[in-house]
């Protein structure tokens, strides 16, 4: 299965923790099969707290949705996120937001992400690297959903 994931960072060294969770995925079997550039966004939802490091990778993996869901909570938990406020700072935040045509709506998991259509830090390096692929819920292509965003907030490429 191809998925595309989001990978957050807005505590400590936000780089090398994004860096050190793309390696994870690596070494938990996921080949990686394209990467966005680096972004920084500001934090949506609450102000008082520093920007974010975000990028999108596509991978391959033989990995059910459910126990992908697992893996990257392990490895939040692994890399010292404690369990925190809805939208607060963190070490890092991993997301599930397309498993090609999937749709699964639970209290637990929702694909493709609930507010992916929402946000900026998740549509403007998603449309880098699939900018073709089609939610199936929405059935509008991500550069379709990035064109008609209405989240103003900012996301700027590191260069
Ligand atoms: P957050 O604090 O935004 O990282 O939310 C974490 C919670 O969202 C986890 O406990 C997951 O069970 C739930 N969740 C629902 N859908 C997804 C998804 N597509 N990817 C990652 N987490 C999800």
């Amino acid at each position: 299965m191809i998925y595309h994931l989001g990978l957050g960072s807005n505590l400590g060294d936000r780089a090398g923790n994004r860096a050190r969770a793309r390696a994870r995925l690596a070494e938990e079997g996921m080949a990686i099969r394209n990467s966005s550039t680096l972004y920084e966004t500001e934090p949506v939802g609450r102000s008082d707290q520093p920007w974010f490091i975000n990028q999108v990778v596509e991978v391959e993996s033989g990995l059910s949705p459910w126990e992908l869901l697992k893996t990257l909570k392990g490895i939040e938990k692994d890399m010292g996120r404690e369990v925190s406020v809805t939208n607060g700072p963190r070490v890092i935040d991993l997301d599930i937001l397309l498993a090609e045509d999937t749709v699964i709506r639970t209290e637990e998991l929702t694909i493709p992400h609930p507010r992916l259509a929402e946000r900026n830090f998740v549509l403007v390096p998603l449309a880098e690297i699939a900018p073709e692929a089609v939610h199936p819920v929405l059935k509008r292509t991500i550069r379709e959903l990035l064109r008609c965003s209405k989240d103003r907030s900012r996301v700027e490429m590191i260069r």
